[in-house]
C-alpha cells in the first residue's frame, strides 16, 4: 500500500437493492485490506422514496451500519452514510430523510433524468447523446445548486456507460462551460467533489470525474475531495482507492476528506 492512510467514502451493503453482501463481511474484507475508514452508503432513490419502498430500506440501512458502526469500533471506524439518488426530484422528502437521521455523511447523485430510467438501462443505438448529456448537465447544476449533501457523486456518470459499455466517442471539450458551472457551484456551496474509483475496473477504465476535471476543480477554488470505490462487492472493497489518492494528490490536493456528524475531516494523503 502506498498510503497509510486508506479510506474508502462509498459502498454498498445489502441493503441496496443492487448490493450483494451483509455489512459484517464488508467491515471484515476493509480491515483485511487496511482500510482505516469506511462510509457505507445504500442507495435512497428520492424520485421513487415511497413507491419503491425507499423509506424502508433508509431504516433498515441506517439501523444496521448504526449496528455496525458500534461492533467494528475498535477494528474500523464506520461512516454512517447515505447516497440520496435524485434528491432534487423530491426535495421534500429529501430534507426530511436527512434532517430525521444522525447521518455522518451524506452523498448527493443523479442517476437517471427525470420520468427516465437510470442511465445504465438505457439504449444508447441511436439516441441524442448531446441532448442526454446537455439535461444530464443541467440536473447536476441544480443538485449543486441544493447542496445538502457532503460530496457530489460521480460527476459525467453517463460517460461509464456512454462511452465505457456503448464505445461511443463523448468530446467533453464541449461542455467544459457546462462543467465549470457545476464544480463552480461546489465551490461556492463549500463542497466536496466526489474522486469514484469504480470507472477504473470497468470498461470505461477511468476515474468518475476523470483527472482533468477534478484538475479543474483545484482551480476553480475546490478545497475538498472524496474518493470512494463504490463497491457492491467485499472484493471490492477499497478497489483503486490508491490510485484516487495518488490522482487527487496529482490534482494539488494535499489531504483526502471524510465525514463525522457531517462535518468534513482533512485526511493528509500519505
Ligand atoms: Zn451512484
Ligand atoms: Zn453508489
Amino acid at each position: 500500500m502506498i498510503f497509510k492512510n486508506f479510506v474508502d467514502m462509498h459502498s454498498h451493503t445489502n441493503h441496496s437493492f443492487d448490493g450483494n453482501y451483509p455489512i459484517e463481511e464488508l467491515c471484515e474484507s476493509s480491515i483485511e485490506r487496511g482500510i482505516k475508514t469506511v462510509a457505507f452508503t445504500d442507495h435512497v432513490e428520492m424520485d421513487f422514496f415511497r413507491e419503491k419502498e425507499f423509506d424502508k430500506t433508509a431504516d433498515e440501512s441506517f439501523a444496521d451500519i448504526v449496528r455496525a458502526k458500534e461492533l467494528f469500533k475498535d477494528r474500523i471506524e464506520i461512516c454512517v452514510g447515505v447516497e440520496l439518488g435524485q434528491p432534487t426530484y423530491n426535495v421534500k422528502e429529501s430534507e426530511e430523510l436527512i434532517s430525521s437521521k444522525d447521518y455522518d455523511f451524506v452523498i448527493g447523485s443523479i442517476h437517471n433524468l427525470r420520468d427516465m430510467e437510470d442511465f445504465c438501462y438505457l439504449k444508447y443505438d441511436g439516441a441524442d447523446i448531446d441532448a442526454l448529456l446537455r439535461t444530464y448537465w443541467n440536473e447536476l447544476k441544480l443538485l449543486a445548486d441544493w447542496a445538502k449533501f457532503d460530496t457530489f457523486a460521480h460527476l459525467t456518470y453517463p460517460l461509464r456507460y456512454i462511452v465505457g459499455e456503448n464505445k461511443i466517442p463523448v468530446d467533453m471539450a464541449k461542455y467544459q462551460k457546462d462543467v465549470d458551472e457545476i464544480l463552480s457551484i461546489l465551490v461556492s456551496k463549500d463542497k466536496a467533489l466526489e474522486i469514484n474509483t469504480s470507472g477504473l475496473r470497468q470498461p470505461i477504465g477511468i476515474t468518475m470525474p476523470a483527472e482533468d476535471i477534478v484538475k479543474r476543480f483545484k482551480a476553480l477554488g475546490g478545497k475538498m475531495v472524496t474518493v470512494g470505490s463504490d463497491s457492491h462487492f467485499t472484493e471490492h472493497m477499497g478497489a483503486g482507492i490508491e490510485q484516487g489518492m495518488q490522482l487527487a494528490k496529482n490534482c494539488g490536493f494535499d489531504s483526502v476528506c471524510i465525514f463525522r456528524k457531517r462535518q468534513p475531516v482533512e485526511i493528509p494523503i500519505e
